[in-house]
């Protein structure tokens, strides 16, 4: 069962008290071996606020603190994102983080050769909002004034990615058209376990694409999965999470615990 935490809760005092216990037992497992532990954090929506425009997304100061806290003490803190990693590095603004973009492509040779077919199909695309990565594609519509309306229009797009043999996914308020490779935040946490032998993990996610790096900490001897949830988040992140937040204020108050 999730433990929830950062939620309106009544009555405050009594209850805020008690989740802060059970929350402290449940990442109790992790937080007894730092050096034989590995740290996990998606960006986007977990270390930084989701904002209008992504270019603007910054990692708040006293999260940035947490972080070079965590840094010295466990033996792997890595930032795992569908950003690419220098623009990663860039918002979260900390040295000595590992950090792997683009959803684990950074780490696959063969996505390179799809980067430039797929950057040639998105300069096709009549759309106003559309992020170039060195790998990938991503249409945003958290701008448009009609959500519901951009997303329609952006299903043909999806279906002709398809068709040029590219893979489609949709996250919050984007589409992504990525290299059909075997790829995610999953094959990235788990080839960065393997790289480091660490048996012990957290990992903390707000979207589709972490439901691959809660999974990638299946079997190991220690495992906290934390969902950062909001109305925009798939329900099925909270209900595969053992640690629920409500925002990513609580995420770093959750943090400064380890
Ligand atoms: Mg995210």
């Amino acid at each position: 069962m999730s433990t929830i935490v950062g939620r309106s809760a009544r009555p405050r005092v009594a209850r805020r008290a008690l989740l802060t216990v059970r929350v402290v037992d449940g990442l109790q497992s992790i937080t007894a071996d730092p050096g034989g532990t590995a740290l996990f954090f998606d960006v986007d929506g977990v270390l930084a606020p989701i904002v209008e425009r992504p270019e603007d997304a910054r990692v708040p100061t006293p999260t940035r603190r947490a972080l070079e806290a965590l840094r010295d003490r466990y033996a792997l803190v890595a930032c795992v994102t569908g950003r690419p990693s220098e623009v990663a590095r860039g918002i979260v603004g900390v040295e000595g983080l590992t950090y792997v973009g683009e959803h684990g492509l950074e780490l696959d040779p063969d996505a390179r050769d799809w980067a430039e077919r797929i950057h040639g199909f998105a300069v096709e695309v009549p759309w106003s909002d559309i992020e170039v990565k060195p790998l990938s594609v991503a249409f945003h519509y958290r701008t448009a004034p009609d959500p519901d309306a951009a997303r329609r229009e952006l299903e043909p797009v999806a279906a002709g990615a398809l068709d040029l043999g590219f893979r489609s996914r949709w996250g919050r308020m984007v589409l992504e058209v990525l290299p059909p490779v075997e790829a995610s935040k999953g094959t990235a946490v788990r080839r960065l376990l393997e790289q480091s032998g660490l048996r012990r993990a957290l990992y903390a996610g707000d979207d589709t694409t972490d439901l691959d790096g809660f999974a990638a900490l299946d079997g190991l001897d220690a495992a906290v999965r934390v969902a950062v949830v909001s109305a925009e988040g798939p329900a099925e992140l909270g209900e595969r999470a053992d640690v629920i937040v409500g925002s990513t204020e609580s995420f770093r108050e959750l943090i400064e615990q380890l």
